[in-house]
């Protein structure tokens, strides 16, 4: 029979991986006991891991507690696979190549275009053939292209993308119509959450807040992503704030993101001083030097944030809400007055912190799905 290197990993081999990669440095007596296997079957998978180069052999290990012969040890090895990220935004692309443990190999970045139904295909398909020119020799090659999109995703559907037409078109059957590659698509917000999870954080449940055009929540619970029946969940930016407020994209009215985002500080800024364009550095200068509407609008969504944050934490009560926002990078004292605005006992002793992966949280989901797909590991904790 033949198998593909995309099938599924058959489950005790994904069973002996996934603690190898856990322990990061562990013995095939151990393994063992660890997890129920006996030895000849561990013996068998690892010999297996060895030869897919998913695992390496190092060093030797303590004799005293194996009746004196030292073992030889086992490591994971994330660089013999390669993975293909993409984030999508409605006026912007950013891809990366990585090996599975999420070293950067390649990155492209494509800024102030548009992006919608009719470029986005050869968009996507011009920048994995540039990483192809440029991959290195490994054991699997590329095993993955996980795309984020931002808007609501439904078991690789694009279901609704308030901020442009991609929720016309079916992407990703037009994309494995002519690639080889497994191909993924998920929310942005649900893959940063990912990516936090994965490369940054030692926490099992959190929160991950990306604040841009909208504001979408991606919920880790006991490290499994938290999608809805429909991929709904985490959608925080549509929770209602003013019941009669201004008109949203999702059909409602008075919706978070219509006052709490990025895209609506800028454009306020925009209006009231006259300007053509604002970014967070523009802000932040205004703000540090006192601009009484710069402080006005920083305080404002300070507030309106920290009542959002308030709510979602109400419903998945996380060990740390990560906020990923430019604007909260820029001015880091707005993650303290966020802080000062929640009193409530439900909040207060939420750890709140600015993204360490920053605007690369979401490309690294994305590492993070492929990696789940090839390895069949759920739950993967790949610090770079
Ligand atoms: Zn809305």
């Amino acid at each position: 029979m033949i198998t593909s290197k995309y099938s599924i990993r058959e489950q005790n081999e994904a069973t002996i991986l996934k603690t190898i990669i856990d322990k990061k440095i562990i013995s095939r007596a151990e393994l063992s006991v660890v997890t129920g296997l006996n030895k000849a079957s561990v013996s068998s998978i690892t010999k297996t891991l060895l030869e897919e180069e998913l695992v390496t052999e190092t060093g030797i290990g303590d004799g005293s507690t194996s009746g004196g012969r030292k073992p030889i040890l086992l490591e994971f090895n994330g660089q013999s696979a390669l993975s293909i990220s993409f984030d999508i935004g409605y006026n912007y692309v950013e891809a990366l190549l990585s090996y599975l443990d999420g070293t950067e190999l390649e990155t492209v970045s494509q800024r102030k275009i548009s992006v919608n139904t009719t470029n986005v295909v050869s968009l996507i398909k011009e920048i994995i053939t540039q990483f192809e020119q440029k991959i290195p020799k490994t054991k699997h090659g590329i095993i993955g292209v996980t795309i984020a999109i931002h808007g609501i995703i439904h078991q690789n559907k694009i279901v609704f993308t308030p901020y442009y037409d991609l929720d016309q078109m079916n992407l990703y059957e037009e994309l494995t119509a002519s690639l080889t590659y497994p191909i993924y698509l998920e929310n942005e917000a649900n893959l940063a959450a990912l990516g936090e999870y994965t490369f940054s954080s030692t926490f099992d449940s959190l929160v991950s807040l990306s604040i841009h055009s909208g504001i979408g929540a991606g919920i880790v619970e006991d490290g499994k992503l938290q999608l809805g029946k429909h991929g709904k969940a985490g959608e925080i930016g549509h929770s209602i704030l003013y019941p009669h407020g201004r008109q949203c994209p999702c059909g409602n009215h008075g919706c978070l993101e219509q006052y709490a985002s990025n895209k609506v500080l800028y454009d306020t800024f925009s209006e009231a001083k006259g300007l053509s364009s604002v970014n967070s550095k523009i802000i932040s200068e205004a703000y540090h030097s006192q601009d009484p509407a710069a402080v006005e609008l920083i305080n404002n969504n300070c507030f309106l944030l920290s009542i959002g944050i308030n709510n979602i934490v109400t419903l998945y009560d996380p060990e740390i809400v990560i906020i990923n926002s430019s604007l909260y990078r820029e001015i880091p004292t707005m993650i303290e007055l966020v802080k000062q605005q929640i009193e409530s006992q439900f909040s207060k002793d939420i750890i709140i912190k600015n993204s360490s992966l920053k605007n690369r949280a979401t490309l690294y989901g994305c590492i993070t799905i492929n990696a789940q797909h090839f390895l069949n590991v759920q739950k993967l904790k790949l610090e770079a």
